[in-house]
């Protein structure tokens, strides 16, 4: 990568979150970071190689943003806007970490490992090709079946589910 790249990416990056415009709402906030991301020719490939973006790039924040995201809007110019990336990586991963903050909604179980707290996802499962609701720890990666059994099979995909799909899911037992 060019060194002017990831310079020229910053920029354009700090930006779009100095501008007030783009922090007014959640659903604004999601929507300009996935059209931003997809605006830059220099993140295409790397964006490619990321499962979970790519599925991120494509919810529509419209309806799907989480009651009460951990994130406060007047502060993410402070937060992710101030940050100097290294390289397309690291500022891959803070766009994507806030995206799936701004959709995902906790449960009221902690992690087994860390003690964080676990979020809901939709897992496709590579062994049944069949879709399951789990709880995902964010900070360590442990993932588990909603009886709190660890999940062993291999991930397909994972997805992020609003309130009303959870809700769903699990009155269908
Ligand atoms: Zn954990």
């Amino acid at each position: 990568m060019k060194k002017n790249e990831i310079y020229e990416l910053n920029k354009s990056f700090n930006e779009l979150l100095s501008d007030k415009k783009t922090t007014l709402t959640y659903e604004g906030y999601y929507s300009a970071l996935v059209v931003w991301v997809k605006s830059k020719e220099e993140l295409k490939e790397e964006v490619e190689k990321d499962e979970r973006l790519t599925v991120l790039l494509s919810v529509d924040p419209c309806g799907n943003i989480t009651e009460t995201p951990d994130i406060l809007l007047e502060m993410e110019k402070d937060r992710l806007g101030s940050i100097k990336y290294e390289n397309i990586d690291n500022m891959l991963m803070g766009i994507r970490d806030t995206l799936w903050d701004l959709v995902t909604v906790y449960s009221n179980k902690d992690c087994p490992i860390c003690d964080d707290g676990l979020r809901y996802v939709m897992v496709e499962n590579e062994t049944t090709n069949g879709k399951e609701l789990t709880l995902e720890c964010d900070t360590c990666g442990w993932l588990e079946h909603l009886d709190g059994r660890e999940w062993e099979s291999g991930v397909v995909k994972m997805y992020p589910v609003d309130k009303k799909e959870i809700e769903n899911y699990l009155a269908k037992g």
